[in-house]
């Protein structure tokens, strides 16, 4: 019994040195021609491909490599390049890909870890958003009445043809047509994407033809979709679309894969595709199994995705194998493929560039490369003709992770088990909170303040990087960083910020910085994952519980608040927030993660509430984009997620002011959630909307005090006092006076202090004009 066949749905194509990126850029820059770009690609493809066929996959994906985005290259595939390009038709190029994802001008220079990535609004390059609820971003399809399809790019055909050569048994890769029109955007307003069915499929039954006339054997189309809730009108579009691409597909054979979750009512409509082979996330989606299995068609191969391909923890092989067990019982060697759970761009490349993990911890990991091998052994052993040993040596591993004290502190654990529920709450509610703050903070109307930080200049990354590097003592360091926060503080004093903040200098990033000083964290060297186009990140890893050994925060905020006479906002990143950005434990549920880490805040804030520090900003940007793919799911995730909040804040006395941050504004759908944070003051992204979304607040008829930001921060623009003063009157007419901030959208650490110092000094203009305004 050897037939059944292994296959992977997607593999990192960012290189295990970020060869993608840096190629990229420099072509950006100018300095690397067309030609070397595109040897870089052949080179990453043809490694990535030998190393899946030496690893022993047996059928191996090709055009899931991309130079920006996959979306983006079946957008250029299918000739969908938005009308204001000017296109003239004919073979898009890699220099069309680049300007739909960067613009025609520079992009935005804007970018933290949590603002959306979006083009500033004179470029005009696509849309970006999340893919799912992964980290990874996606160039929005555009569509209008008069978008046509036809076959724009030899892309997919060129890079087959090029794995063929190599003797690789490649399987074309497409992101589904039903997935693609629901990703895309419709740019006019009543028109509905999906009236362009009809000809978006024949454009994709010419692709499938084309394919098979070059021998492809297995076409895979992604239709990840199938995780989210579908309409009745969506499932019979999946039908009809996949009987006409079924009707066309000669020699070859339809994978169709889904994942991120579970199909649940959808998985009958799964089901019933008339295709060749059906794959399941079983990481994400094992509720489904025994469904799976009960109905599963008996013309159908049945791929399983058991390897976590988001997620970076070697796999429990006992529980994969029985899950594979059943599956072979019910569908036979012959039907059943192995996989991993999704396309594993979104998993770092290879643990072997990781010098920095110790063996203990490393044992416990699998990156994409090990996960490869992952998917082989387990096939192995399902057949009978894999090692003992291996079985033996990832029983032992997952044994120690159960156990080892490294990753299990009972302190923490007592702790969390010993919380109260009064834990979570403040001793009185916010109108008496807001009487004593007022009293003690004695702040004008309108207050003024900024989000946290402040331009992350050249010299600071220059100093962090050289004393990382050893060349700058660490008494050097602070002093440098001392004497920036100190002319920070001087600058918001002499223009008269009413809530100063120390300009977060010494962060490197706000999530690694509290992750660093946190018990149960650890770092990689290479561990990036791609975010979009040339930007990838490197989550911190979280294995074990979280504790504080000591303060983090105190002794910047204490040197900051002998600075000045105005009370002093203290900084800290929130738990969602540091869970949402970070690879997670997969041995206990987010919720208790997140509950651990927001005792660990919570521990900062009472400190810093100690020392004096009388407002302190717990930023949760990420709560939004934690929210789960089914709406069903959406209340037990935001339960926990705003207990995690509170959890975090609730120690401190009435009279000291918790803030909060958000990166954005649409809160029509959690505007509950938010409230329920309890948060004094809550800070958000309002200056390009025109405060429009401020009508969630207004509708809930929000209680707590609100910072809607005046001040895009997207863009180098000084905006001017009138054009905030102006923003303030619309955010008045709808929100009670004494309830309003006057402050930036968000952070200003990729500004320029010239920029910033004008912006800032205008923003307490419009302030004090607004005082005096009746
Ligand atoms: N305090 C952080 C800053 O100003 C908040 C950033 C964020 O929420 N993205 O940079
Ligand atoms: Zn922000």
């Amino acid at each position: 019994m050897h037939n059944i066949n292994t296959h992977n749905l997607g593999y990192p194509r960012i290189g295990e040195q970020r060869e993608l990126k840096k190629a990229t850029e420099a072509y950006w820059k100018g300095n690397l021609s067309l030609a070397e770009l595109e040897a870089t690609g052949r080179h990453l493809r043809k490694t990535n491909w030998l190393k899946q066929k030496q690893a022993g996959i047996d059928l191996i994906p090709v055009n899931d490599f991309t130079f920006y985005d996959q979306t983006l290259d079946l957008s250029c595939l299918l000739g969908n390049i938005p009308p204001r390009f000017e296109w003239p038709g004919g073979d898009t190029t890699l220099d069309t890909l680049f300007t739909i994802a960067r613009g025609t001008q520079p992009a935005s220079t804007h970018a933290c870890e949590s603002c959306t990535p979006t083009a500033s609004v004179s470029t005009f390059a696509s849309e970006m958003t999340k893919w799912f609820d992964t980290n990874y971003h996606y160039i929005v399809p555009e569509f209008h009445p008069n978008t046509q399809f036809q076959i724009s790019s030899r892309k997919i055909f060129d890079e087959f043809a090029e794995a063929q050569a190599l003797g690789i048994n490649a399987k074309p890769v497409l992101i589904g047509p039903i997935t693609y029109l629901t990703l895309g955007k419709s740019q006019e307003a009543g028109f509905d994407p999906f009236d362009l069915l009809d000809s978006l499929v024949s454009t994709y039954e010419q692709i499938i033809k084309r394919l098979s006339a070059t021998g492809a054997e297995w076409i895979q189309l992604d239709e990840p979709i199938f995780a989210l809730d579908l309409t009745p009108t969506q499932l019979d579009d999946l039908q009809d679309a996949y009987r006409r691409l079924a009707s066309v597909r000669g020699q070859t054979k339809l994978l169709v894969t889904s994942y991120f979750g579970p199909l649940r009512e959808n998985l009958p409509h799964f089901h019933a595709l008339p295709v060749q082979a059906l794959h399941f996330d079983l990481v994400r989606g094992g509720e489904d199994l025994p469904d799976i299995l009960t109905s599963f068609p008996t013309d159908k191969i049945l791929s399983l995705g058991v390897v976590d391909g988001r997620n970076i923890w070697k796999n429990d092989c006992e529980q994969s194998l029985s899950q594979l067990h059943d599956a072979l019982k019910t569908v036979g060697p012959d039907r059943l493929w192995i996989a991993p759970s999704c396309s594993l761009q979104h998993s770092p490349v290879t643990l072997n560039n990781e010098p920095n993990l110790d063996a203990e911890l490393k044992n416990w990991l699998a990156f994409a490369d090990q996960k490869l091998e992952e998917v082989v052994d387990l096939r192995d052993l399902l057949t009978g003709s894999g090692s003992n040993e291996k079985l033996v040596a990832n029983r032992a591993a997952t044994q120690t992770r159960r156990t080892s004290p490294r990753i299990h502190n009972p302190s923490v654990k007592t702790r969390l088990a010993e919380v109260t529920p009064a834990d979570f709450d403040r001793t009185s509610p916010f109108p008496k909170r807001q009487q004593l703050q007022h009293t003690k903070l004695k702040l004008p109307q309108f207050p003024t303040t900024t989000i946290g930080s402040f331009p992350q200049t050249a010299e600071v990354r220059s100093a962090r990087a050289r004393w990382k590097k050893g060349q700058l003592s660490d008494t050097d360091y602070e002093n440098f960083l001392k004497a920036e926060t100190a002319r920070c503080i001087a600058f918001q004093d002499e223009i008269g910020i009413d809530m100063p903040v120390h300009g977060e200098f010494e962060r490197n990033d706000m999530v690694e910085y509290f992750g660093e000083q946190l018990e149960g964290f650890a770092f990689t060297s290479n561990g990036w994952v791609q975010s979009y186009g040339s930007r990838y990140v490197k989550p911190p890893v979280i294995f074990g519980d979280v504790s504080r050994p000591k303060p983090m925060t105190t002794e910047w905020s204490s040197y900051a608040q002998t600075l000045t006479d105005r009370p002093m906002k203290g900084m800290l990143t929130g738990p969602v927030t540091i869970l949402q950005w970070s690879f997670v434990r997969n041995d206990q549920p987010r919720s208790t993660t997140a509950h651990q880490i927001a005792l660990a805040i919570r521990d900062e804030v009472l400190d810093l509430e100690h020392i004096g520090i009388a407002a302190i900003q717990i930023d949760e940007p990420a709560i939004r984009e934690g929210l789960p793919l089914r709406r069903n799911d959406w209340k037990a995730y935001l339960d926990w997620a705003v207990k995690a909040f509170r959890l975090s804040a609730a120690g401190v006395k009435n009279d000291t002011q918790i803030h909060t941050h958000m990166c954005y504004s649409e809160f029509n759908d959690i505007i509950a959630a938010i409230a329920g944070l309890d948060a004094d003051v809550i800070t958000i992204e309002t200056s390009r909307s025109n405060m429009e979304l401020l009508d969630a607040f207004v509708d809930f008829q929000y209680p707590n005090e609100i910072g809607p930001g005046v001040y895009d921060i997207h863009s180098p623009r000084v905006p001017t006092v009138a054009e905030m003063e102006n923003l303030m009157h619309k955010a008045e007419a709808l929100i009670p006076r004494r309830n309003l901030w006057v402050n930036p959208d968000c952070g200003l650490k990729t500004r320029g202090w010239d920029e910033v110092k004008t912006s800032l000094i205008h923003m307490v203009q419009a302030a004090k004009n607004l005082r005096q305004s009746i």
